[in-house]
């Protein structure tokens, strides 16, 4: 069947974080807009991403909290897990939450079309949907928003074992604890997804390649997270290496730093050592496009080495983050409508939701240092902080970087229970050029976390209260 044709001003290819906000902020502007989705819209992040996952990681919690004893006077009996409501329940979050992506996009008036795209050339996309007519949309501008997709082993591919080893996406929705569930990779899934079925009742194993958890994050703000897997019960194998599934295919073989060959008995493998742009099978290879490695090369308003041509989110590399996608689709809609913008954030908040949360804001020391500034820094411990104490939360920190001569601030870190609402006082201070005294002179409320940030300002200024 010939394709049928259509024109568009702005092609978007995929309805991820990046793609929809693209979508709604070019329709506000007045910009004809087609986005073209070949799952379900919501991308990653609101499907097999962050929404479910940190569904899960709520669970999870409120489950381990019934069932351990409290010091609080509660006591719980005969507390029992139906996982399938807990997944049903995951999965009415996300359908909620996807079904709202589509009511925003209808009520801006962006066209949809449910199907794959192959790229012709770069004003033209072919749609394969359900249908068996091809739509082949011609634009003016073509915006890459394709995301990423997991990495996998070579030898212990997802599905071996008899389904054995699975991605992120199975583990977000197992129909049974496992008993013995072995992770492969500490980084920000191995350790998000270890800690929910740990809590959720399975054994648990990690393995990490390097030398420590979380290689990519700061010792210090990583020693809490340690210590609070161990008291779970998560055994961490450190400097391992995987070899792949034993001759039954029911257990991991994993090398030990000394060469000894063990084999970890597991019903479930989650192999989470991280995702790569999705750049193969949808004739991306036609645009010949400048790349950066595996990623699309973007400059600073992310455009590709093709006119035209923008690309965004997980499709242009590290940091993977739905943060950085949908800041990134908001400015290229603005681009495209004439509007002068460009990709320069003084910083992107990452926070990972392990048990206690990490968040971490520009600059550590080590990078401030290594960028040859001469900074203060303050940590303030949340074992000083009335809030977190009545949170029975006194582990971790809130640490402050800034310049010595003019105390700017650079960067903030943060270890402890519910630190990822801090990352909107981090970036906001961070993005307005603030300075120790700007945030130890802000009146903070109190009882509150937040204390701890004002704390570590006024130490690094010389003069803490509460400590
Ligand atoms: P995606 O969300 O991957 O969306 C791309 C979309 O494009 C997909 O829907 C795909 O189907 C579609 N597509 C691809 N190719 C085509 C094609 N040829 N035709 C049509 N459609 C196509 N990030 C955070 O910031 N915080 C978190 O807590 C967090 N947790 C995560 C937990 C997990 C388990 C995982 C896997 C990721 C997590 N992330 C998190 C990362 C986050 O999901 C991604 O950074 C984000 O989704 C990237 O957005 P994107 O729009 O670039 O791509
Ligand atoms: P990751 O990069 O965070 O961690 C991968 C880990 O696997 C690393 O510690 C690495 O050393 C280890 N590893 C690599 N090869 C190995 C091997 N052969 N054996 C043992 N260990 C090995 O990747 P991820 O956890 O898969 O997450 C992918 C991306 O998704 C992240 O980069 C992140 O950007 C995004 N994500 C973000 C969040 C969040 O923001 N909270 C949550 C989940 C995922």
């Amino acid at each position: 069947m010939p394709p049928v044709h259509s024109q568009t001003q702005l092609l978007i290819v995929g309805g991820g974080p990046g793609g929809y906000v693209a979508a709604i902020r070019a329709a506000q502007l007045g910009i004809q807009t087609t986005l073209v989705e070949g799952a379900q819209l919501g991308g990653t992040c609101l499907n097999v991403g962050c929404i479910p996952s940190k569904a899960l990681i709520h669970a999870a919690e409120a489950y381990a909290q019934a069932r351990q004893p409290s010091s609080l006077g509660i006591r719980c009996e005969g507390v029992q897990l139906d996982l399938a409501q807990t997944l049903a329940w995951k999965d009415g979050i996300v359908a909620k939450l996807t079904g709202g992506v589509g009511a925003l996009l209808r009520r801006h008036g962006v066209t949809v079309w449910q199907g794959w795209a192959e790229v012709i050339d770069g004003k033209t996309v072919d749609v394969r949907g359900a249908e068996e007519a091809v739509q082949r949309i011609r634009c003016e501008h073509l915006l890459l928003a394709a995301g990423s997709t997991e990495v996998a082993l070579p030898f212990l591919p997802f599905g071996a074992g008899n389904g054995r080893v699975v991605s992120s996406t199975e583990a977000l929705a197992f129909a049974e604890v496992p008993r013995q569930l072995v992770v492969v990779g500490a980084g920000y899934i191995g350790l998000e997804l270890g800690t929910v079925w740990r809590k959720l009742g399975a054994e648990v194993t990690v393995v990490e390649a390097q030398d420590r958890l979380l290689p990519a994050y700061d010792a210090d703000l990583v020693k809490p997270v340690a210590q609070s897997l161990a008291r779970l019960g998560v055994k961490s194998l450190l400097a391992h290496r995987v070899e792949g599934l034993n001759a039954a295919g029911d257990a991991l073989s994993v090398r030990e730093p000394s060469g000894t060959l063990v084999e970890l008995p597991a019903d479930k493998i989650l192999v989470a050592v991280g995702r790569k742009p999705r750049t193969e099978g949808w004739g991306l290879e036609r645009l010949m496009l400048d790349m950066n490695g595996r990623a699309v090369k973007v400059d600073a308003q992310c455009r590709s080495s093709m006119k035209n041509v923008w690309a965004i989110g997980d499709l242009c590399g590290e940091p993977l983050l739905a943060h950085r996608a949908m800041a990134q689709g908001e400015m290229v809609a603005e681009l495209i409508a004439g509007q002068p913008r460009r990709f320069e954030p003084a910083n992107i908040p990452a926070v990972c939701f392990t048990d206690p949360e990490i968040v971490v804001a520009g600059h550590t020391p080590a990078s401030a240092e290594a960028a040859g500034l001469k900074v203060l820094q303050a940590s303030f411990p949340f074992a000083a902080n009335g809030r977190a104490l009545s949170l029975e939360a006194p582990e971790g920190f809130v640490r402050v970087v800034a310049r010595a001569d003019n105390h700017l601030i650079l960067g903030w870190q943060a270890v402890g229970a519910a630190v990822s609402e801090l990352s909107a006082a981090f970036g906001l201070s961070l993005e307005m050029g603030a300075r120790l005294e700007d945030v130890a002179h802000t009146i903070h409320a109190h009882p509150t976390l937040g204390e701890a940030v004002q704390e570590a300002c006024l130490r690094a200024l010389g003069h803490a209260l509460h400590i």
